[in-house]
């Protein structure tokens, strides 16, 4: 499960998910803070995420633990 970039509580389920040219987007809400953040994928792999929790949509790396995360065994 992803962790809310500001918070760091797990999200659940994707609010939304969509096609974004090659990537995949999902969409979380958080349920603690309140921040949205976006999830965008190439094919399995996580290449970035997404955060409005500091006003605006910034970029963050994909860490090795959100890469470990959604790894698919
Ligand atoms: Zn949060």
């Amino acid at each position: 499960m992803p962790k809310c970039p500001n918070c760091t509580a797990h999200a659940r389920q994707p609010v939304k998910e969509w096609n974004f040219g090659q990537f995949r987007v999902k969409m979380y809400n958080c349920a603690k803070c309140g921040n949205q953040f976006r999830e965008y994928f190439m094919g399995n792999t996580l290449k970035f995420v997404l955060s409005a929790h500091n006003g605006g949509l910034a970029k963050i790396g994909a860490t090795k633990e959100t890469m470990d995360r959604h790894k698919i065994y």
